[in-house]
């Protein structure tokens, strides 16, 4: 049963004012009184009911709305909740929300509150609370399908048939244990046990060997334009920005060295970095930060190593450093400066000795599509795993390698014949699992993850 001291919470859940509608949401077990109290009336369950918005204590008209009452327990949080579908504009939505304020046992709704309470009342476990969050941040299609598959229970469904796997192995072992002396208890309840065991742990091992894929696809894959000076990298990084329409977010300058651009290839999330700042420098600070960005895009998927086409040496000469691990193009820039016969735009095969190259004019745009086309295809090549990937944050990958430590500590303990010990695995594998989907003992992690949240949701 709801308690009924429980506060009654109401915010504004829709975007930012002024817009054409506001949706404010009120959740609680003050939510109906407050429909009353507000439009006089509680709508039909579940259906849109236009009525008149009046202040409380003066009886004045505030607005006209659209008006909504889901009761327990069949509302998002799974509390009564009511919505009112406002005019969007600055002092509507302050007049509504400053009623609802007056109303005994109503306050206004923390970061993600309304979201906790979903929780709180199963209606979500932490993965799909997980899911929600990244549906909200999504920027590209590929985002979104993924945050929505998570919302959907893509990795907390499995979880939870993966433990409840473990608690049925778990109670054979313990029936051994318990009835070791009875003869009417067969003595082989632990052999399927551990076969069950064993099929689990590679599942969840072949979940985890995804290449990070799902987690990847949150953040982006990372590009780093790097080349010596004047090679035409920031020209280059302008020019793919500004040619893309669906350029999500640019953050000029976010350090004095590094510059971001976020981007999406075909869908794709990527983030480009322009290293243009590099250069030696006797300034420690200066330093420090070279060092950084040399890091950054150490650590990049792809670089774009760009060299001026004209300069002596030109596309040739040009070889792309900081790419240890990386995979790396040759851009051969300024080919606008290179009579037509010296050079070609577009892009050559690589080769044994030859990266990836493409010849391009970053000033005038000569070859850039085809780069660009080439970028979406490494972008797509890279994603193209992610569809089964169920991993997408560090928490879930941690929780289910010490899983997998904990089957293969009991599988290890099985030949010798301490079923407790096996037992007492099994049982620390369960609590991995069930701390996954938020089921155990995760008063510490909530606070994390209810922190990504904005106020309304
Ligand atoms: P960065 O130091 O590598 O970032 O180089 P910049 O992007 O700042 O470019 C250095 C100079 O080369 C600038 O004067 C640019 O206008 C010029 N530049 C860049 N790309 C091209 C190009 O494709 N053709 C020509 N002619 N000039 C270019």
């Amino acid at each position: 049963m709801a308690d009924p001291l429980r506060p009654t919470i109401f915010a504004l859940s829709s975007g930012r004012p002024p817009a054409a509608i506001a949706v404010v949401r009120v959740c609680g077990p003050r939510a109906r009184a407050a429909l009353e109290k507000l439009i006089g009336r509680v709508p039909q369950p579940r259906q849109a009911s236009l009525a008149r918005v009046r202040d409380p204590e003066n009886g004045d008209v505030l607005d006209e709305a659209l008006a909504l009452w889901f009761p327990a327990p069949h509302s998002e949080t799974g509390e009564d909740m009511a919505e009112l579908q406002i005019h969007g504009g600055h002092a509507v939505i302050t007049a509504v929300l400053d009623a609802l304020g007056r109303i005994e046992g109503c306050r206004p709704a923390e970061a993600g509150e309304f979201t906790r309470r979903a929780f709180e009342n199963g209606r979500l476990d932490l993965t799909a609370v997980e899911g929600l969050a990244d549906l909200i941040a999504a920027e590209t299609p590929a985002q979104r399908r993924q945050a929505f598959r998570q919302l959907k229970g893509l990795i907390g469904d499995r979880a939870e048939a993966w433990r409840r796997t473990l608690i049925e192995a778990l109670a054979l072992v313990e029936a051994r244990i318990d009835f070791a002396d009875e003869g009417d208890v067969p003595d082989d309840l632990v052999g399927p046990a551990l076969a069950s065991v064993t099929r689990l742990r590679e599942e969840i091992a072949a979940a985890l060997a995804d290449g990070r894929r799902g987690e990847r696809l949150r953040d982006g894959i990372v590009i780093a334009i790097a080349g010596p000076p004047n090679a035409g990298k920031s020209t280059l990084l302008n020019r793919l920005a500004r040619r893309e329409a669906a350029i999500v977010s640019p953050y000029p300058g976010t350090t004095r060295d590094v510059i971001e651009v976020h981007m999406d290839f075909d869908g794709f999330p990527a983030t480009l970095l322009d290293t243009a700042g590099l250069r030696q420098s006797d300034d420690p600070v200066e330093r420090e930060g070279v060092r950084r960005a040399k890091e950054r895009a150490r650590s990049a998927d792809l670089v774009l190593w760009v060299t001026d086409a004209s300069a002596a040496g030109g596309a040739a000469g040009g070889k792309p450093r900081y790419a240890a691990g990386s995979d790396a193009w040759v851009v051969a820039n300024k080919a606008d400066l290179v009579g037509d016969k010296l050079c070609e735009t577009g892009e050559s095969r690589p080769t044994a000795d030859r990266p990836q190259t493409f010849t391009i004019s970053a000033l005038t745009g000569t070859g850039v599509d085809g780069l660009v086309a080439a970028l979406s295809t490494y972008a797509r090549g890279y994603f193209a795993t992610t569809e089964s990937a169920i991993v997408t944050r560090a928490r879930h990958r941690r929780a289910l390698e010490e899983t997998v430590a904990a089957l293969d500590r009991c599988l290890a303990e099985s030949p010798s014949g301490r079923e407790e010990l096996v037992a007492e695995e099994l049982r620390a594998a369960a609590t991995t699992l069930g701390r996954l989907t938020g089921r155990v003992d995760v008063e510490d992690i909530l606070d994390v993850i209810f922190r990504d949240f904005c106020i309304g949701k």
